[in-house]
C-alpha cells in the first residue's frame, strides 16, 4: 500500500465553485469560505457499502449508542471535530479522547439515510468505480450543505481500532472529507494534519485531529470555543420514551433552551436528517439542569443536544451518548453504590442517584447474579430475587438505604440492584456485590 494517497475535493468545488483562501501568517490550515449554520449540522450515512470489512465491527460501545459497524465509524468521525469530548470521550483504541475540535461547531449524528441524497443532503455514501489515487470527495461544500461519497474501488474498515495496510480506514478519510463539510480546504502543514491533501499510511491517524487542523477551525472558520457554550456533562432519569430525563451540566439558559434527539427518519429528502427538537426548556439549578419529557415516536437512540438561547454558533452543545429505552443490555439508567464488605450485626448505608426524580426505588437482592426477567424487564440478579427496602428519591433522583444486617448473613455474598416502576415504565441499576464478614 502506498504512504501517499490523493484526497480530493469533489469536481464542483475544484471547478471554481468556491474560493480557497490561505491565511497570510504561518499557520498552514486553510478554508474554502463560508461556514455551515445550526440548520446544516446534521451528518448521516447511507450504508450501501460492499465492503464486508465495513460490517465487521459488531461490538457495541456504551459511549457510542446503538450504532455500530461503519455507522460507529462515521459518528466517531464526526464527533471527533466537536467541540468537546464526545461524553467520556472513550470509544476509539487510536485517540485518547474524541472531541477535539475547541470551536464554537458541533455536527449532530443523525444516523442511516435509505439513499445517497442530493448535493446539499448532509449524507456520506459509497461511489462504485474508481479515481486515479482518489479515495473520496466532498461536493459542493459549504453552507447550504454537503455531501460525500467513498470510492468503492478501495477496501474500506470500519475498524474501530487498529486497521490492517491492506485497507484503508472508513473513519479517518471520512473525518478529513467532513473536514471540507465544515469548511476547511487542504493544509500543507508539518506533523500530518487530517486536512493534509495526502493520508498518511492506510488513514487510521487521521481520526485524530492535530493541533493545525483545531487552529483551522477555530481561527479561520467558527472562532474558539466560548466559554458560554452550554455543556452536557450527565444524563439523570429515564432513558425512555415517555419518561422524565434530566440533562445535567453548565451554561443552560434560564428559559427557552431545546433538546435535540436523533430523528429516526430515513428519507434523504425532506427533513428526515433534521433533529427532533423539544423546545421551551427552562432551566433549574443555576443553569445545571434541564428536565424534560422524552418525545415518544420520531426519535432514535444516538446523540443529543443542548441549544441554549439565541442564534450563535456558541449556543449548541457538544452530543451526548443517549441510549433511548436502555437499548443495550446491561446498560443501567439507576446507580447504586456503597460498601462492599459489612459487617454482620453492622449498619450498611446504600446510595442511589440518577434514578427517576421522586420516584420510588426498590432495593432487590438474590444471593445469584445470574439474570432474570422482572415485570418484563431484564435485571442482573438471579431468579430467586426478594424486595429488601425502599426509598422515595428527591427532586435530582437521589435517595440512600440504611441495612440492618442481620447476624444470620455472616459469610454470605449477596447481589443488590435497584427497580424502579414510574407509570409503567422499568428502569434498573448496577448491580452491587456485598460480601458480610
Ligand atoms: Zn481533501
Amino acid at each position: 500500500m502506498n504512504s501517499f494517497l490523493r484526497l480530493s475535493l469533489g469536481g464542483l468545488l475544484l471547478a471554481g465553485t468556491a474560493t480557497v483562501v490561505v491565511p497570510e501568517d504561518a499557520s498552514a490550515w486553510s478554508t474554502i469560505g463560508g461556514s455551515l449554520g445550526l440548520t446544516q449540522r446534521d451528518y448521516r450515512i447511507y450504508d450501501n457499502f460492499t465492503d464486508n470489512t465495513c460490517h465487521d465491527n459488531t461490538t457495541a460501545h456504551s459511549n457510542w449508542p446503538e450504532y455500530t459497524e461503519v455507522e460507529m465509524s462515521a459518528w466517531k468521525a464526526g464527533a471527533e471535530w466537536g467541540s468537546r469530548s464526545f461524553g467520556d470521550g472513550t470509544g476509539d483504541g487510536s485517540q485518547n479522547n474524541v472531541g477535539d475540535g475547541g470551536a464554537n461547531f458541533n455536527f449532530v449524528w443523525a444516523g442511516n439515510a435509505g439513499n445517497t441524497g442530493g448535493f446539499n443532503g448532509n449524507i456520506i455514501s459509497p461511489l462504485g468505480g474508481s479515481s486515479g489515487g482518489v479515495l473520496a470527495y466532498c461536493e459542493t461544500p459549504i453552507s447550504d450543505g454537503w455531501r460525500i461519497r467513498f470510492y468503492e474501488s478501495w477496501t474500506w474498515d470500519d475498524g474501530p481500532d487498529s486497521v490492517p495496510g491492506s485497507r484503508m480506514d472508513f473513519q479517518g478519510v471520512a473525518c478529513h472529507e467532513l473536514g471540507h463539510a465544515l469548511g476547511l480546504g487542504h493544509s500543507t502543514a508539518g506533523g500530518n494534519p487530517t486536512m493534509s491533501a495526502y493520508a498518511t499510511g492506510n488513514g487510521v491517524s487521521d481520526r485524530s485531529i492535530t493541533s493545525d487542523d483545531q487552529a483551522g477551525i477555530q481561527q479561520g472558520v467558527y472562532g474558539a470555543m466560548s466559554s458560554s457554550m452550554p455543556e452536557i456533562t450527565d444524563l439523570q432519569g429515564s432513558l425512555n420514551s415517555g419518561g422524565t430525563l434530566i440533562v445535567v451540566g453548565n451554561n443552560f439558559s434560564t428559559t427557552g433552551n431545546e433538546v435535540w434527539f436523533n430523528n429516526n427518519g430515513t428519507s434523504a429528502s425532506g427533513a428526515d436528517g433534521d433533529p427532533v427538537k423539544v423546545t421551551g426548556l427552562a432551566s433549574t439549578n443555576g443553569g445545571t439542569q434541564i428536565s424534560l419529557t422524552i418525545p415518544t415516536s420520531g426519535i432514535e437512540g444516538g446523540s443529543i443536544h443542548v441549544k441554549k438561547s439565541g442564534s450563535g454558533n456558541s449556543t449548541l452543545s457538544e452530543g451526548h451518548p443517549f441510549d433511548l429505552d436502555g437499548g443495550q443490555p446491561g446498560l443501567n439508567t439507576i446507580t447504586l453504590s456503597g460498601p462492599t464488605l459489612v459487617f454482620a450485626g453492622g449498619v450498611a448505608i446504600l446510595d442511589v442517584s440518577r434514578a427517576t426524580p421522586n420516584a420510588r426505588v426498590y432495593l432487590l437482592y438474590s444471593l445469584s447474579n445470574t439474570g432474570t426477567t422482572i415485570f418484563g424487564h431484564q435485571f442482573d440478579l438471579g431468579s430467586n430475587w426478594n424486595v429488601l427496602s425502599n426509598t422515595l428519591v428527591d427532586a435530582s433522583g437521589v435517595g440512600s438505604y440504611s441495612l440492618n444486617v442481620p447476624n444470620g448473613a455472616a459469610g454470605m455474598t449477596v447481589y443488590m440492584e435497584c427497580g424502579s416502576d414510574t407509570g409503567g415504565v422499568i428502569t434498573d441499576s448496577n448491580i452491587h456485590q456485598l460480601t458480610v464478614m
